[in-house]
């Protein structure tokens, strides 16, 4: 057998972590979804954008009260032309080995929606696809339930800080500082409501592992050192008579209060040793700043709390080396390729070659779904699974390493590196 094939052998046996998912729990999934509705909702939805589906007709296809027969007409055109992406095979191998459907068109929507259908009336949908079909020992759901609440296998959490350093109403932070007895008048207790939050879930003991923050959708990750008085000021625009009534609608927090929150949060991190998941490279979505998300950014924050780790999304797309460049250059800076795989298969390839000859093979974890709805988890984990094996087998070919090395690599990616850097082993006895 080649190198690839019996890599291929290898990874695909595995039980695999996966770091980040946005499943609903399965109990709370819309009633009356189809095949359409489901896996429209985001990534191959933007294909079809960008391929020039009008936001009216995307509208049309998401309807499932509307006809399929015409909803399909509607976006097939799109669908052909992007249906070679990551985003539109992954949906191709859904299709295939979840409902035996070789080929998504006109004459097999009508049956793939049967079978989706019929997939869900049956119950045990997760199970099926996440455990057995996907060899997913547990995976990182963002964000955890509020309030939170213990839950089974297969997620643990990740706590969303993106409420405390960009809060957008007093109502708000009224009601989270409530949740943490405390009363929220200053930027101080706003502080104290933020340590409370972040302490009392992750605590080491919940099944809240790490923290995360998506902020890079909204503003640049530059995030400055700011003095006190300038963070208090931005804080006290909330309590403007013009913001102050309940009813009154949301406001934009200043940059300087963004900026003295992100620091104050990554001092709690660094001060209890915790994981920070950070958004870096490119934004779901039609449209947006990738500059913004540049991971170059976030190196005063690695500089300043070395006892906190941070974890980067997305390989970094497109910033694929200045990823690794901070990988290999700072002790608390991780590499993560959620999502990666279906960005564009190829990326993530040749970025695993090239990080492989420059980060330790400890600082990067090969897998996260990032789906909204758990058929997508399938497509997207099969070619996570192979574009590891085949950047594997390159190392191997290229003489970089042996075999038995490609073997051991391909585990601390997949499962390793991920169960140690959130600490995961007690979740998985
Ligand atoms: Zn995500």
């Amino acid at each position: 057998m080649d190198a690839f094939g019996a890599l291929y052998d290898h990874i695909q046996a595995l039980r695999i972590i996966d770091t980040h998912e946005h499943l609903p729990f399965e109990s709370d999934r819309p009633r009356d979804a189809d095949i359409l509705s489901e896996w429209l909702i985001h990534y191959f939805s933007c294909d079809l954008v960008s391929a020039g589906l009008s936001d009216a007709g995307l509208a049309f296809a998401r309807d499932s009260g509307k006809s399929l027969k015409e909803r399909w007409a509607a976006v097939a055109p799109y669908w052909r032309a992007a249906e070679s992406t990551g985003y539109g095979r992954s949906l191709a191998l859904a299709a295939r080995d979840l409902y035996g459907v070789d080929h998504i068109d006109a004459k097999s929507i009508e049956e793939l929606d049967r079978r989706f259908k019929a997939a869900r009336a049956k119950g045990g949908h997760y199970q099926f696809v996440l455990k057995e079909k996907s060899g997913v020992d547990l995976a990182i759901r963002d964000a955890m339930p509020t309030p939170y609440r213990e839950t089974d296998d297969p997620f643990a959490f990740a706590m969303s800080v993106n409420d405390f350093i960009s809060p957008t109403h007093y109502c708000d932070m009224r009601a989270l500082g409530e949740e943490e007895v405390v009363k929220v008048h200053s930027l101080g207790d706003w502080m104290e409501t933020t340590r409370r939050h972040i302490e009392r879930h992750v605590d080491g003991r919940s099944r809240v592992v790490c923290l995360k923050c998506s902020l890079a959708y909204q503003r640049g990750l530059r995030f400055d050192k700011i003095t006190q008085s300038d963070a208090e000021r931005a804080f006290n625009e909330f309590f403007a008579d013009r913001n102050l009534p309940d009813w009154r609608s949301s406001f934009k927090a200043g940059k300087a209060l963004e900026d003295w929150m992100m620091h104050f949060v990554c001092r709690v991190a660094d001060e209890n040793h915790l994981v920070i998941q950070i958004h870096t490279g490119l934004q779901e979505g039609n449209g947006n700043f990738i500059a913004d998300s540049n991971p170059t950014l976030l190196s005063n924050l690695f500089l300043e709390y070395q006892g906190a780790k941070f974890d980067l999304f997305h390989m970094g797309y497109p910033y694929i080396m200045e990823l690794g460049v901070l990988a290999k250059n700072f002790r608390n800076v991780f590499i993560d390729m959620c999502w990666g795989h279906i960005v564009s298969p190829e990326a993530a390839r040749r970025a695993l070659v090239e990080w492989l000859d420059a980060v330790p093979a400890n600082k990067i974890s090969a897998f996260g779904g990032d789906y909204c709805f758990v058929d997508g988890v399938y497509g997207h984990q099969l070619l996570a699974r192979r574009n590891v094996a085949q950047a594997l087998a390159q190392k191997v070919a290229d003489g970089s390493f042996g075999l038995d090395r490609a073997r051991e690599i391909a585990t601390w990616l997949f499962v390793d590196n991920p169960k140690h850097l959130f600490g995961l082993e007690r979740l998985l006895e």
